[in-house]
């Protein structure tokens, strides 16, 4: 677990997806959830920067992730979903103010072809609307990005969460060149 979290967090700061103290990693196994710490640098995750709280209940949140409330409400809503991933990639989140749905137009749309936009949250990490909204958005999308904030999503682990991050920024910021190009 620690190890998993370590790795991918580390990647997600070297690959320029968060800022020093964004982002947080969560694992579900069974009832807990293994979140990571409030505040904590994700590019340098020690054991004691990852937190168990109850999947079913915000009664050991303290310390934990002030984004935990989003992490939950998703694993509740799909009990396939085995990690949530929150980052601040820069392409994407510059996108997000100009598009409800974000079309990829490269090779990996055919991974990931759609991207939704919750367009109506005010900023502030764990907000109640983004923990009402998202669970719907994600029955059909594994990415989704919060207007002016940044991205979450959801994989069977911590590697294939962090990759569809990845994937995501990588199509945005595609996307992105090819509208300079076409001005
Ligand atoms: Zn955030």
């Amino acid at each position: 677990m620690y190890t998993d979290i370590s790795k991918y967090g580390k990647m997600l700061w070297e690959a320029g997806l968060i800022h020093l103290t964004s982002g947080n990693i969560s694992v579900r196994k069974g009832s807990v959830i293994y979140v990571t710490r409030t505040g904590s640098l994700l590019g340098d995750i020690s054991s004691s920067d990852i937190i168990s709280v109850n999947l079913e209940n915000n009664r050991r949140d303290k310390g934990a992730s002030s984004e935990t409330p989003v992490h939950r409400a998703l694993y509740l809503a799909n009990p396939e979903i085995s990690s949530v991933v929150h980052a601040h990639p820069p392409y994407a989140t510059a996108l997000s103010w100009d598009y409800t749905t974000i079309q990829p137009i490269d090779s990996d749309s055919i991974i990931i072809p759609e991207i939704p936009v919750l367009t109506d949250c005010p900023y502030g990490e764990g907000a109640t609307c983004v923990v009402e909204s998202f669970p719907k958005l994600f029955l059909t999308h594994p990415v989704a990005l919060i207007r002016g904030h940044g991205a979450f999503s959801v994989g069977k682990d911590v590697r294939q969460a962090t990759a569809r991050i990845s994937m995501v920024e990588n199509e945005c910021r595609l996307l992105f060149f090819r509208k300079l190009l076409e001005k």
